[in-house]
Formats: structure tokens, sequence, C-alpha cells
């Protein structure tokens, strides 16, 4: 229904992208040209590009930390592309991932580059085929935000958003997307009925919880591991065309976590989130909570807040659209962008801390968190429902209940050494993290060292290696992510 045109794209198809038509496998290059000894590049319905402005972008991500080249760009024209350029990606020992948008990934540390491979850039993909009354079938460039657009006027929306929502519909897929309706729904992949996917075999399978499971079960927050997924069909929900923010501010941080758990569990709220405020010195904690509605039958705001102990005097009320309550990032990063801001370096740390041991897991983190470590960058803090996550490679803590705690820093000054600092303080409280249970969120930049995949994924990570070898038995996929 609707294919848009980004500018970076247009930017690759301008007068500098030069396409490639060979591949050497001696010299490991590409050609424009066909040569003696040159291997034929199979012909795309889209565009390989490998011009070094491309490659450069390519090079790049939210996090600006981590810049690996790849040796070519795939703009695929067709699902078709994608199967041929990881069967010829297999059969010459080149690695291929896919990213949102060349230079346009939300990843923080280099999980959707591919050093001397081939990087696919999915937004070149993004068709919403079919809204359906109860879920709807895309392209997995399609970014949240144009799927919300096509399907809120229509009274529908995905059951669970992640908070900014131009992420990509392959990407949040591929690692988890968590956001305030998490108790109540799961993660979006808990939220996937069905998935087209190009395995590390070349083979393109559709697959499901009937069809296909092993793979299903797999490629959902399988950190592109298995397969790229190239379409997914996603659940939807009514929803009510009004939304009622209330925020309110705490300082002692188990009463604050003890009333998020209360609301998670009393389901009085469609979505329940939090923050933490280290601001000047002084710490405090923002209950953020959300109630739908329709005109006419507006939420009781008295019983929604009943016995919450949060501090006299500050809570607040607002009103909005459903789109605008989901799309309520678009201000600050429109801000972030024009600050420039956006390009500053973003070492991000997101864990999630087991129900049991949160108070002091995260006052222990926060008392080795100077306000200046965090460059300006949001602290998030909110529970969610472990009953209701179904996606194996997910990593969690045993429990009813876990929190996400993100430290989404901005490295000010972004130098070098200020981004070491803070990547080598994310490494040691993962370290933390995992001593009380708790499992990092694989989104940001806390590198595992020697091992650490593997306490990650344990006691899965046998059935982790044994899907890898069963669907990317050559190790074609997604290499910034390290694991393999
Ligand atoms: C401002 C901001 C806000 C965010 N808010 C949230 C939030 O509220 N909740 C949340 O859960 N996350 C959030 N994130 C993190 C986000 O979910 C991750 O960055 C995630 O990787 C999705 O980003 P992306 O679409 O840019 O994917 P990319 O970064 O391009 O890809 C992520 C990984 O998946 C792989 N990949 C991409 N597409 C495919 C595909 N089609 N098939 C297989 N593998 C693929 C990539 O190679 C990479 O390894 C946020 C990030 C930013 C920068």
């Amino acid at each position: 229904m609707s294919s848009p045109v980004h500018p970076r794209r247009k930017m690759l198809q301008g007068a500098l992208a030069v396409a490639a038509v060979a591949f050497n496998p001696l010299s490991r290059s590409w050609a424009a040209t066909a040569e003696p000894g040159t291997l034929h590049v199979p012909d795309f319905d889209g565009q390989l590009l490998l011009d070094t402005g491309t490659r450069a972008s390519a090079a790049d991500d939210f996090g600006h930390i981590v810049h690996h080249a790849p040796w070519a760009v795939l703009v695929p024209g067709s699902v078709e592309d994608i199967v041929k350029v990881v069967r010829f990606a297999r059969a010459h020992g080149l690695k291929v991932a896919g990213t949102r948008g060349i230079g346009e990934s939300h990843s923080t540390h280099g999980q959707a580059q591919v050093e001397g491979g081939i990087v696919i850039d999915m937004s070149a993909l993004s068709t919403i085929h079919e809204i359906g009354a109860a879920s709807v079938w895309v392209d997995a460039g399609v970014r949240w935000n144009a799927l919300l657009q096509a399907t809120v006027p229509l009274g529908k929306s995905p059951p669970t958003l992640t908070d900014y929502i131009d992420l990509s519909v392959g990407g949040t897929l591929s690692v988890g997307g968590i956001g305030g309706q998490v108790f109540r729904h799961g993660l979006q992949v808990d939220n996937v009925l069905e998935m087209d996917v190009v395995t590390g075999r070349g083979e393109l399978v559709r697959c499901s919880r009937l069809i296909h499971r092993p793979l299903f079960d797999a490629v959902r927050g399988g950190l592109g591991q298995f397969g790229i997924i190239v379409r997914a069909r996603i659940r939807l929900v009514a929803v009510l065309p009004q939304a009622r923010t209330y925020t309110a501010v705490y300082t002692d941080l188990p009463r604050f976590l003890a009333d998020q758990v209360l609301l998670i569990e009393s389901g009085r709220f469609d979505y329940v989130e939090g923050s933490v405020s280290i601001a000047n010195g002084g710490r405090s904690f923002q209950l953020e909570a959300v109630k739908y509605f329709k005109p006419g039958a507006e939420p009781d705001d008295a019983a929604l807040l009943a016995g919450l102990s949060y501090q006299p005097g500050t809570l607040q009320v607002a009103d909005s659209s459903y789109y605008d309550f989901t799309n309520r990032l678009a201000p600050l990063i429109a801000f972030l962008q024009s600050s420039g801001l956006w390009e500053y370096p973003h070492p991000w740390l997101d864990m999630f801390v087991p129900g049991t041991v949160a108070a002091s897991f995260v006052k222990q983190v926060l008392d080795q968190t100077p306000e200046a470590e965090m460059g300006g960058g949001p602290i998030l803090l909110y529970p969610f429902r472990l009953d209701k996550l179904t996606a194996p490679f997910v990593r969690v803590p045993p429990g009813r209940h876990a929190f996400l705690f993100s430290l989404l820093r901005t490295a000010v000054p972004p130098t070098e050494e200020n981004v070491a600092a803070l990547v080598a303080k994310n490494q040691l409280f993962v370290e933390q993290l995992m001593q009380v249970g708790g499992r990092r969120y694989a989104i940001g930049s806390a590198p595992p060292g020697p091992g650490g995949w593997r306490e990650h994924f344990e006691p899965l990570w046998p059935s982790f290696q044994a899907a890898k070898a069963l669907f990317d038995p050559d190790n074609v996929l997604t290499p910034g992510q390290r694991i393999f």
C-alpha cells in the first residue's frame, strides 16, 4: 500500500553510486565491470552498491562508536534479491546483515554493520501489503510509525509499541521490542504471528507457531543470527482514539517500584513506564501511566490513581490522540537532531533486572552513576510481567516480574576516551547484573567478553548453537553481534 522513498535512498540512487557486476574471489573485491577471473554477481532487481560514500554511510549507526565498512550495500528490489545475496555470500565466504536503513540503524555498537561483507538496506522493501481485522502483513523494512499511520485511522494498532516508533519491524523483531504495554501483551516478538525468513542457507521459509516452529522461535529476538526477516504478520488490536497520560514524582525508590508493580498487576492502565532523574545532585522517580479512552467516556482519574503514594502536588494529566501518544517522542527526536546531539556517541546500556532485587540493584547502579556520565540522556525504569513472554532467545531473569533499567547515555564530551570509559562502565554493570540473575537487553554498548554470550544465553546456549548450525551453518549472517 505504501512504499515511501527515504532521503538517504535517494542519495544512494544518485550519481555517486556505483553498481557491482563482478566479484573477484582471490582479492575478495568487487568490480564494476566483468574482468578475467571474476565471478558474475547475480542479477538483482535492485542494486548492489560499492561506492565509497555508500559504504562509509553503512559504517555508522545511532551509537557512532563502531565503524565497520562493508564491501557493498544491497538495495534490494525484491525478496528474491535477498535470497540471491545470501546464497552468493554463502558460496563465497562473505558475511551479510540486514539493517533498517543505511547508516540509520538504531543499534549502538555496530550490531547491523558488516566488515568486509554486504549490508542489506531493508528500507528498500517497505510495503504494507494487507491490513486485516486482526493482523497486518508487512515488509520487514516498514517502520512502526508508517504501520500506525495506516492502522490507527481504522481503529487498530499493534498491541505493543516501542517508545520511539521510527524503528523497523525487522529490527525490533530481531531484538525483542519493549514498551509500556508489555505487561499486558508481551514484547513485539510475542505479537508476531507469521514471518517470511531468508535463512542463512539462502532458503525463503514461511514460519509461525504452526509451521517451521523452530525457525519462528529462533528468529524472534534471535539477533539476526538465523535469517533475514523479509515479511511479518503483526497482530492488531482495537484501540480507543484518545490517550490520557498521568505523570507523578516519587522520592522513595521502593515505593515507586511497588506502585509500578501494583499498576501492572491490577491492569488499571493500558501502559505503564517510568524513569529516574538524577539532575542537580538529587534523585527522583517519575511514574508515567496511560489510559486509552473514547471522548464522552473519560477515565475515572480518582479510581485509577487510588492508593498510589507519589509526592503530593506532582501529578500532571494530559490528553492527546492515541496516535500522538504513540509518536510522543517526535518533538524530542527533532530537537536532538537539530541540536546535533543525535550525532554524539550513544553508549547505551539496557538491562533486565529481576523484580526481587530491583530496588537494591537500581540503587547500586545509581550510586555509581554521576550525572555527567549520562550526558543528559534519560534513565528508564519500569516493570513487565514475564509470563507474557514467549520468545526463547530473548533472555530475561526468572520470576514473575522484571524491570527494564536503561542508561541511555550521550557521551559528553564525545571523545574516544570518554566513550571507552562509559562502555567499560556498562560492562561492569552487566557483570553486576549477571551476579544478581539479570540479563542485558542485547541492543546496547556493553560488548560481552569471552564466554559472555554463552553466559547470556545459558541454559539455552546449546539450543542457540544448534539453531545456528541448522539455519546458518556457514555463519553468514549478522557478524556485528559478535556472537559466532
Ligand atoms: C531513540 C531510540 C529509541 C528506542 N526505543 C526503544 C524502545 O522503546 N524499545 C525497544 O525495545 N527498543 C528501543 N530502541 C532500540 C531498538 O529496538 C534497537 O536499536 C533495534 O535494533 C531496532 O532498531 P532498527 O530498526 O534501527 O534495527 P537495526 O539496528 O538496523 O537492526 C538491529 C539488529 O537486527 C538486525 N536486523 C535488522 N533488520 C533485520 C531483518 N529484517 N532481519 C534480520 N535481522 C535484521 C541487524 O543486523 C541488527 O543486528 C530504541 C533505539 C533508539 C535509538
